[in-house]
C-alpha cells in the first residue's frame, strides 16, 4: 500500500514511481517534508533550528513534532502536512477494504495521542464510510517497531 500514489507527479519514490504514499507518510518522508520546510523559512533562530542544533542533518522523525510543541509555526505546518498525507493513504486503506481495525505502526507512532487525535479527525471527514454503521477503527499496533521481528522469528517456527 506505501506504494499507492497519492501525488500524482509527486516526490521521487525508491521504487521508480512518483508522488508513492511511502515517499510522505514514511519517518524518511517525514523528514525530507521537515528539512524542505526548514529550508523555505529563512528564520534560522527559530525553534525548529534550535531543536536540531543549527545543522539540517540532525533533523529526525521528531523535529517537528518537538518543534510544533515549542511552538514553532514551521513545526505546526509540517505535522499538519504529514498528517494529511498519512491520513489520505489511510482513508484509501479504509475505503478499499474497510477493514474492522486498521493498525499503524513505526517509530511516528511514539507521538500516541498528538499523531492519532487529528489524524482520527481528519480521517472522520475523508473516509466514505462516514455515515454507515461499520466504522474501521484506527488504532496503534502494539508490537511498534518489533512487528516484522517477532513476525519473522514466529515464521520459523
Ligand atoms: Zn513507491
Amino acid at each position: 500500500m506505501g506504494h499507492t500514489v497519492i501525488v500524482y507527479n509527486g516526490r521521487h519514490c525508491t521504487c521508480g514511481r512518483d508522488g508513492c504514499w511511502e515517499a510522505y507518510a514514511s519517518a524518511t518522508g517525514l523528514i525530507k517534508t521537515t528539512k524542505e520546510a526548514m529550508l523555505k523559512s529563512d528564520d534560522h533562530l527559530s525553534p525548529i533550528w534550535e531543536i536540531v542544533h543549527g545543522d539540517i542533518n540532525n533533523v529526525d522523525g521528531r523535529t517537528a513534532f518537538d518543534a510544533m510543541r515549542a511552538g514553532d509555526p514551521v513545526g505546526q505546518a509540517v505535522v499538519d502536512e504529514y498528517i494529511s498525507y498519512l491520513g489520505c493513504g489511510l482513508a484509501n486503506c479504509i475505503n478499499i477494504f474497510q477493514p474492522d481495525i486498521l493498525c499503524i505502526g513505526g517509530g511516528i507512532c511514539n507521538e500516541g495521542e498528538t499523531l492519532m487525535k487529528p489524524l482520527r479527525e481528519y480521517l472522520s471527514h475523508q473516509v466514505y464510510t462516514v455515515n454507515t454503521k461499520k466504522q474501521t477503527k484506527l488504532c496503534i499496533a502494539e508490537l511498534g517497531n518489533n512487528a516484522g521481528i517477532i513476525g519473522a522469528a514466529l515464521l520459523g517456527k
